[in-house]
């Protein structure tokens, strides 16, 4: 049994697979999501944006982003919406980064290999060098 705290009231609770907070909270999840459901269930409400839904509906943003991010609440029907990139927190609509920090990101790791393949040749020469020096 894997007993664990609710990261959303604290209470103990038996985390499966499948839920991640108790019961009680997973009621009160559900029943936000159903306001959120309703809410959407209107053409012209799905270009809202996540401050318009969290205004119209109370839910806070940290749940609709779970609720994006576990896929219950599809992007494909909601042009306005997305969720903030793990980096610097600009709305994004898919994977976990913005395009921005992603190439950033990449190019920095270019910058680091590089710089250890320099390193790595530098290494090598003075090892060379330094075997001559002592062969003499
Ligand atoms: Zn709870
Ligand atoms: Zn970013």
């Amino acid at each position: 049994m894997n007993l664990e705290n609710c990261p959303a009231c604290g209470r103990l609770f038996v985390r499966t697979p499948f839920r991640d907070i108790c019961p009680s909270c997973y009621e009160e999840e559900e029943r936000q999501f159903q306001i959120v459901a309703q809410f959407l269930r209107r053409r012209e409400n799905r270009l809202a944006t996540m401050e318009q839904i969290v205004e119209a509906t109370g839910v806070p943003e940290a749940l609709l982003v779970k609720f994006i991010k576990s896929g219950r609440l599809t992007l494909a029907q909601l042009p306005n919406l997305g969720y903030p990139c793990d980096r610097c927190g600009k709305l994004i609509r898919e994977g976990r980064m913005c395009s921005d920090c992603s190439k950033d990101l990449q190019g920095q790791l270019e910058a680091v290999k590089k710089e250890e393949k320099r390193k790595q040749n530098e290494s090598f020469r003075t090892y060379y060098a330094d075997k001559e020096r002592n062969g003499r």
